[in-house]
Formats: structure tokens, C-alpha cells, sequence
């Protein structure tokens, strides 16, 4: 479904991405774990058109993206949820879900994607009114993925969704991940510092050090790996 082909993103004169190279099939979960700085963040925003990258090239479903604006790529199928959560602090739950549908016009399924999503995440449904700013941490996590699968991606690409929350709530994010891989048959690919839960929900996982793809196997063989055990997974 997605090919990054040797990618080469920069800041400036830095080069954040250093050749780049990884492959999500559909119907996949795959990981991205590194340490901080190390470019996850970057790589999801070259694939979104934010940081596009100088050299290489990536390919979503046989097409180049590569250059494409990013309103094009989201059109394409291609939601982020970024870093941070992000939502729309003064509009209503509800409002921010229909922000998420803003590419869309087809009303009736919009309509029961809405309805599909409340049941899907209980917690919004009883909030549907509030301001998304007075939501918890956890609750903001929820609608800031809720919102993007409003715009019925092909590829999910989330960064660092238990990024400041409390070990209970980061579970519950990850049980939700599962469940829109297999529910919804959604693709995601997944940024992650917490490689330990990453690696748990994910098929297959690549490890990314200073801006170079440095292992590259199925979660549970980088589970199993001496060097991820010892830098990533604290054990
Ligand atoms: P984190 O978990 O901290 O977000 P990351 O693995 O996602 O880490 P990136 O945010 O992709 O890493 O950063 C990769 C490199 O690019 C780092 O050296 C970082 O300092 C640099 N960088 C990131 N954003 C910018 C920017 N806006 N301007 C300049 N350099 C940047």
C-alpha cells in the first residue's frame, strides 16, 4: 500500500531523514520505533507532504506522492493524526468529527460513520456537546483519531498516540488501534517512543536511528532482539 523509497528529508541544511526506506502492506499494523529526535515524526510528515523529501520517493497504492500538496495526499487516503493531539479546543466534539468529513460529500454516510465512530468511542458520545478543550488527555487522544477516521483513510498514519498520558488510558488508545485495524480493516502506521505497547499491537516493526532505518523484522522478532530489548524496551 505505501513504498518509501530512500528518502532524504531535510530542515534547512539539516538531514533529518537519511535515506529512508520501508514498506506498509494493507491491512497492516507497522511500527516505526526510535528515540527521540531520531526523525519518526519526520518521516510521517515527508509521507504527508508537510516535510516533502529533497531525494527518493514514496509510492501509495503503485502511485508517486512524492511532490503531491498535502490537501492531495489526505484526498488520496491518507490522515494523520499528529503529534500532540490537536484538535479544535473550541468547537464541540461533535463539531470536531465533522471536521474530520471536511474532503467529503457523500452526507448520508458521514451520517452513519458518525453514528458508527459515537458507539465506537462511548466516552465522546456522552461528551458530543462539550468543547473538545475540556476534554481529558485521553478523551482529546480519542477524538484526535476519531476525527481522522471520519475522513475514511486507507492509511492511518498516527505519531506518538500515548505521548503524556497515564499508563490506564495508553492502553485503552492501543486496545482502540487493534480495533480499528481489524474492525475497520484501516492500515496504520505507527509512530511510537513506547516501543514495548508498539510492538505489541503491531505485525511488523522498523527501528530508526538518527534519520536511517537500522532493523527492519516482524514485532515478535524485534521483541526477541538483544539490541531492542536493551535500547528500547528497557529490559
Ligand atoms: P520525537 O519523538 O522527539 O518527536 P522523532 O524521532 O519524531 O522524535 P523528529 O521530530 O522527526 O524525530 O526529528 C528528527 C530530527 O530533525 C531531529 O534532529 C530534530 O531536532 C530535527 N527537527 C525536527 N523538526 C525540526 C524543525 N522544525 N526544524 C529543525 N530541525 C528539526
Amino acid at each position: 500500500m505505501l513504498r518509501i523509497d530512500d528518502i532524504h528529508s531535510f530542515y534547512g541544511n539539516i538531514e533529518a531523514l537519511q535515506g529512508v526506506s520501508l514498506e506498509v502492506a494493507e491491512g497492516e499494523v507497522v511500527t516505526l520505533i526510535g528515540a527521540n529526535g531520531a526523525g519518526k515524526s519526520t518521516t510521517l510528515m515527508s509521507v504527508c507532504g508537510l516535510v516533502p523529501p529533497r531525494h527518493g520517493a514514496i509510492y501509495f497504492q503503485g502511485e508517486p506522492i512524492h511532490g503531491l500538496a498535502p490537501h492531495r495526499i489526505v484526498a488520496q487516503g491518507i490522515v494523520q493524526v499528529p503529534e500532540g493531539r490537536r484538535i479544535f479546543p473550541q468547537l464541540t466534539v461533535l463539531e470536531n468529527l465533522e471536521m474530520g468529513a471536511f474532503l467529503r460529500q457523500d452526507k448520508a454516510a458521514i451520517k452513519t460513520d458518525l453514528d458508527d465512530l459515537l458507539s465506537l468511542f462511548p466516552i465522546l458520545a456522552q461528551r458530543r456537546r462539550q468543547p473538545g478543550g475540556t476534554l481529558s488527555g485521553g478523551e482529546q487522544q480519542m477524538l484526535a483519531i476519531a476525527r481522522a477516521l471520519m475522513g475514511r483513510p486507507r492509511l492511518l498514519l498516527l505519531d506518538e498516540p500515548s505521548l503524556g498520558l497515564a499508563p490506564l488510558v495508553v492502553r485503552r488508545i492501543f486496545d482502540t488501534i487493534r480495533q480499528i485495524n481489524q474492525e475497520k480493516r484501516t492500515t496504520i502506521l505507527l509512530v511510537e517512543q513506547n516501543a514495548n505497547l508498539a510492538l505489541q499491537v503491531a505485525h511488523r516493526g522498523y527501528v530508526l536511528e538518527n534519520g536511517r532505518i537500522t532493523l527492519a523484522a516482524g514485532a515478535a522478532e524485534l521483541i526477541a532482539d538483544e539490541r531492542v530489548r536493551q535500547a528500547y524496551l528497557g529490559i
